[in-house]
């Protein structure tokens, strides 16, 4: 297409409704249709971006290839759509005040005032426009965080006016609310929504499509009078009713129109609807799974969305084996060497999830130890690798302070160290070893096994690493460096030839297993719990 296009997707009434979801599924629709595409967040908070944030705060930190800390929705983006995001595709408050204080810093402004109206919303816009010129999309969607009323997004919402305004049909607003369903009166309510679009247009902002959040169907009568309400075509009103699977609302969107809805804005042919085929096939296949395969993963955060794309890759992966993934949360503070039989009786695979910090590590230590002495299937990403590390010195090599300097700045078998580039770095944000680096696979090793091919490429977040000065002893005694960096030579993958299936990687292969696309390692990971579960 000659001109990029710009949806926008906002939300209102109460955060959490999907925006990220709806913005993924329009990617995936517009798609299939053709078109090259790709998804945008911004965040109103002022963190540089959510690296330095607990993920109490804010789930999961999802990292670009280019090594971009961000929301957890890019995840989504690059799960339902394939695209690969980089740091021009995650923005915060923080970033766009940043880069207008450096620039004022510089003298950039030659005397001006600087002010949020122009030119905090004019890098606001540059930002929109920017990423689609380079890569030349046909379309950006840009999905805005937060809740229309919120005094942090007005400034995205006054550069999306003035977007608007500038870009005529070539830029639409897709508004996502909530329609409640009061159970004493029996009713659903609509006015939430007349008010938060009434928001919208106070901002002067007209939403041209609406798609309504809700828990009951919502009939005719209920769309049209919303439609009535708040300026928009009938067909341009959408539902979104609670679907089994986030990764059916692509489909049920569809067949709603509103992909056509957007063609239509943007006065663009509609063409044939697209099949959806490999989509709908893995929907199918999803469907089908019954039989289940449990995992338990092994944590410190209680909460679904800190792990959010390890719990989405093993899921994919599950379908991809027939299988439905039943994962249970096993908190490991609780972990003790006299529960840890009990606490992860029933599970078929074991996962030792990533993380940051004393808390919880001993217990993942528990978790590792056990799995290997009674060769349950185990999976260790990032400190989950690092603590397998520790498990075997302390248990195998007969270091018992072995630890990770994280931990323990004074042992003296430091098996995980610090990596020499981070020792000199004193600030938090942004600092840690990020992105994609190479790796090479080890021959006769199960990862090459799994991976087909010696070169890798795996995206990573940390600042320790795997001692070399004792990988000769290690490897003399069964635990194996089967994947290093061909630069650095750093241990990015360790496994234990002998075991049904115990490998921990250094980097984070959660980052890149899609729908249509899952990540071999947790493909064979469940194939090895299934197998596990048999005997
Ligand atoms: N805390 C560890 C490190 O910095 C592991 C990081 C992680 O699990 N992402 O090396």
């Amino acid at each position: 297409m000659a001109e990029t296009k710009y949806i926008f997707v906002t939300g209102g009434v109460v955060s959490s409704l999907g925006k990220g979801i709806i913005s993924s599924s329009i990617g995936k629709l517009l798609q299939a249709r053709g078109y090259n595409i790709t998804i945008q967040k911004f965040d109103p908070y002022i963190n540089i971006d959510p690296g330095t944030l607990n993920p109490y705060e804010h789930g999961e930190c999802y990292v670009t290839e280019d090594g971009m800390e961000t929301d957890l929705d890019l995840g989504h983006y690059e799960r339902f759509t394939g695209i690969k995001t980089t740091k021009e595709n995650s923005l915060t408050t923080g970033r766009i005040y940043k880069s207008v204080i450096d620039k004022e810093r510089r003298g950039d402004y030659l005397g001006k005032t600087i002010q949020v109206v122009p030119h905090i919303t004019d890098e606001i816009k540059r930002n929109v426009k920017v990423i689609g010129k380079k890569y030349n999309y046909d379309f950006v969607i840009t999905e805005i965080g937060g809740t229309v009323g919120d005094i942090e997004s007005t400034p995205f919402l006054e550069a999306i006016r003035q977007l608007k305004w500038e870009l005529g049909k070539d830029a639409v607003c897709v508004h996502l609310t909530y329609v409640p369903y009061l159970k004493a009166a029996q009713e659903l309510k609509t006015k939430p929504t007349q008010h938060s679009v009434k928001e919208l247009q106070s901002i002067g902002i007209q939403p041209d499509i609406l798609i309504l959040r809700t828990e009951q169907h919502l009939n005719d009568g209920v769309l049209k009078k919303v439609a009535g309400f708040c300026n928009v075509d009938f067909d341009c009103v959408i539902q979104s009713e609670d679907l089994p699977s986030i990764y059916e609302v692509p489909v049920e969107m569809q067949a709603q129109g509103l992909d056509v809805a957007i063609l239509k804005k943007m006065q663009l042919p509609i063409g044939e609807t697209p099949s959806l085929g490999p989509w709908r096939k893995f929907l199918e296949r999803r469907n089908k799974a019954v039989e289940e395969v449990h995992i338990g993963l092994v944590g410190k955060y209680d909460l679904q969305d800190a792990y959010k794309s390890i719990r989405e890759s093993l899921l994919q992966a599950g379908v991809y084996n027939d299988r439905k993934v039943i994962l249970s949360f096993i908190n490991s503070e609780e972990l003790t060497n006299e529960n840890v039989g009990e606490r992860l009786k029933g599970q078929d695979g074991i996962m030792i999830c990533p993380g940051f910090g004393q808390r919880g590590i001993e217990g993942k230590i528990i978790a590792a130890h056990y799995a290997r002495v009674n060769d349950i299937p185990t999976f260790g990403i990032c400190l989950g690798m690092q603590m397998m590390v520790i498990e075997f010195a302390r248990n195998v090599l007969g270091y018992s302070d072995a630890n990770s300097r994280e931990i323990d700045e004074k042992t003296e078998h430091n098996v995980i160290d610090i990596m020499e580039e981070q020792k000199n770095i004193t600030s938090m944000g942004g600092t840690m070893r990020l992105g994609a680096y190479e790796c090479v696979l080890a021959q006769g090793s199960r990862v090459l096994d799994i991976y087909k091919k010696e070169n890798i490429q795996e995206r990573h977040r940390h600042r320790y690493e795997f001692n070399n000065e004792y990988l000769k002893e290690y490897e003399r005694h069964g635990m194996i460096c089967s994947g290093r960096n061909p630069e650095s030579d750093l241990v990015e993958i360790v496994e234990i030839p002998g075991l049904k299936w115990y490998i921990g990687t250094q980097f984070h292969p959660e980052y890149r297993s899609t729908v249509l696309n899952p990540h071999p390692l947790f493909v064979d990971f469940i194939k090895a719990s299934i197998e596990n579960k048999k005997k």
